[in-house]
C-alpha cells in the first residue's frame, strides 16, 4: 500500500524528471499589451511568441469597440447561449463570420478549444470512425477521443494514406469523418485539403478542418484554407478561432447550416457553459470589419514573413518546411533550444522554445512569430540577435 504520507510523491518525481529534461515549463509574465515589443518579466523585448498576426490584439478600433459594447451591454453574459446568453451580438457575429467564410451559417463558441470540443461529437459517437492527420492539435484529439468514436491516425498530410487507412477501416463501422489540421501550428505547413477532399468525399466520409492558423492569413484578404484551395462551404465543419489573427478570444464552428444547426442542438461546450462576453464579441466584430475593408495587414504579415525566413535562412538556420509566416528554428535537443531561448531573452528578444510534448522528442525548436505590427528595424533587430546567439552557441558557423 501507497504510504499516505506521500500521496504526492508521484508529482515530486515527475516534476524531477520534467526539469532534468529541461522539459519543465517556465511562464513568463508579460507587463503590457500584446504588440511587436512588450514588457515581459519587467524587460522591455522584440515579441516574437504571439499568435497576433495581423497585430489587432491592440489595434484601436478593437479597443473601441469592446469598450463601447461594455457600456451598453455590461461586461458579463449571465447565462449560456441556449438559456438567455445569445445577444444580438453573438447573432451579428456568427452571420459576418458566415459571410467571411463564404458558408452557410456558423457558431460562435469560447475558444477554439472549446470549438473542437462541441463540433465533433455531435457527428460521430460509438460505432463511428475517425480519420485523423498525425500531426492533428491537442484539441482536436481531445475532441476525437470525447466523442467516443474509433480514432485512426494517418500519415501527416498524406492522401494516400488517408485513402488506405478509410478503405480499410470504414467498413466496420457506422459512418466516418476525417479531421485535419489546416496550418500545422508547429511546423507551419498547410494540409493538402483538395486531395483530402476529394477521397473523402468519395468514400462518403464526413470531412472537418481546423484553421485557427489559416484565418486572417491564407487566402484572400485572410479568408482562410478553404478559400485558398477555393472549395467554399464543401467542408461539413470548419472549425477556427478568433484568438489568433483576429486578435481577441473564441472559436468559430462554420460550415453547412444543417450541420451547425444540428450542433447548436448538441454541443456540450455550447449547452453548459457561459457565452463569450460582450466586450470580446464586439471586438471579434470589429476585426471582420478591419479584414474586410483591406488586404493591408494581410500583406503586410507575409512581406514580414518573407523578409524574416530569408534572413534566418542566409545566416544558416534550420527553417524546416513551413508554408506560412510559422517560422520553426529547428534546434534538436529541448536543452538546446531552452538555452537558446534565454539567451535571446537577456539580448532583448522574446522567442519561447518548443519541446515535447507540443512538437516530438529530438524536433525542439524555437518557434518565430511576426506580426504585421512588425516593422523592418523591428526584424533587423531580431535577425541581429538570433545571428550573435546562433553563433555563441554553435548552430550557426
Ligand atoms: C490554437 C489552436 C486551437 C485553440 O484555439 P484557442 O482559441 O486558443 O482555444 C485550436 N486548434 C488549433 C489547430 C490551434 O492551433
Amino acid at each position: 500500500m501507497t504510504d499516505p504520507t506521500h500521496k504526492h510523491q508521484f508529482i515530486i518525481d515527475d516534476l524531477k524528471r520534467l526539469e532534468a529534461e529541461s522539459l519543465l515549463i517556465s511562464i513568463r509574465t508579460i507587463e503590457s499589451a500584446a504588440d511587436n515589443w512588450m514588457v515581459v518579466d519587467g524587460q522591455r523585448v522584440l515579441n516574437f511568441c504571439t499568435n497576433n498576426y495581423l497585430g489587432l490584439a491592440n489595434h484601436p478600433r478593437l479597443r473601441a469597440a469592446a469598450q463601447q459594447a461594455i457600456d451598453r451591454w455590461g461586461v458579463g453574459p449571465a447565462a449560456v447561449r441556449t438559456i438567455a446568453g445569445t445577444t444580438a451580438l453573438h447573432r451579428e457575429l456568427e452571420q459576418r463570420l458566415a459571410a467571411f467564410k463564404g458558408v452557410e451559417d456558423a457558431l460562435f463558441v469560447q475558444s477554439g478549444f472549446n470549438a473542437n470540443q462541441a463540433a465533433i461529437a455531435p457527428l460521430v459517437g460509438k460505432g463511428d470512425v475517425i480519420f485523423s492527420d498525425r500531426l492533428n492539435h491537442a484539441s482536436i484529439i481531445d475532441g476525437c477521443r470525447l466523442s467516443g468514436a474509433k480514432i485512426i491516425v494517418y500519415a501527416h498530410c498524406d492522401p494516400a494514406d488517408a485513402e488506405a487507412k478509410i478503405k480499410e477501416h470504414l467498413p466496420r463501422y457506422r459512418r466516418g469523418m476525417l479531421i485535419s489540421d489546416g496550418v500545422f501550428s508547429m511546423d507551419g505547413d498547410i494540409a493538402p485539403l483538395d486531395g483530402l477532399y476529394e477521397v473523402a468525399q468519395r468514400y462518403g466520409v464526413l470531412t472537418m478542418v481546423d484553421d485557427a492558423h489559416g484565418e486572417g492569413v491564407l487566402g484572400r484578404g485572410g479568408r482562410g484554407i478553404v478559400d485558398h484551395f477555393g472549395l467554399h462551404g464543401q467542408f461539413d465543419v470548419e472549425v477556427g478561432t478568433l484568438s489568433k489573427a483576429f486578435g481577441v478570444v473564441g472559436g468559430v464552428i462554420a460550415g453547412k447550416k444543417i450541420i451547425v444547426d444540428y450542433i447548436r442542438q448538441k454541443a456540450r461546450p455550447f449547452l453548459f457553459s457561459s457565452a463569450t462576453t460582450p466586450a470580446d464579441t464586439a471586438a471579434c466584430l470589429a476585426a471582420v470589419d478591419v479584414l474586410e475593408e483591406s488586404e493591408d495587414l494581410v500583406q503586410k504579415l507575409w512581406d514580414n514573413a518573407r523578409y524574416l525566413r530569408t534572413g534566418m535562412d542566409d545566416l544558416g538556420f534550420d527553417t524546416g518546411h513551413s508554408q506560412t509566416p510559422i517560422l520553426p528554428i529547428m534546434l534538436g535537443e529541448a536543452k538546446l533550444a531552452k538555452t537558446f531561448s534565454r539567451r535571446l531573452f537577456e539580448e532583448g528578444v522574446f522567442a519561447m522554445s518548443i519541446g515535447f510534448p507540443t512538437v516530438p522528442q529530438g524536433l525542439a525548436r524555437i518557434r518565430v512569430m511576426n506580426t504585421a505590427a512588425h516593422s523592418q528595424d523591428d526584424l533587423d533587430f531580431g535577425l541581429k540577435v538570433f545571428a550573435k546567439v546562433g553563433r555563441e552557441l554553435g548552430v550557426i558557423a
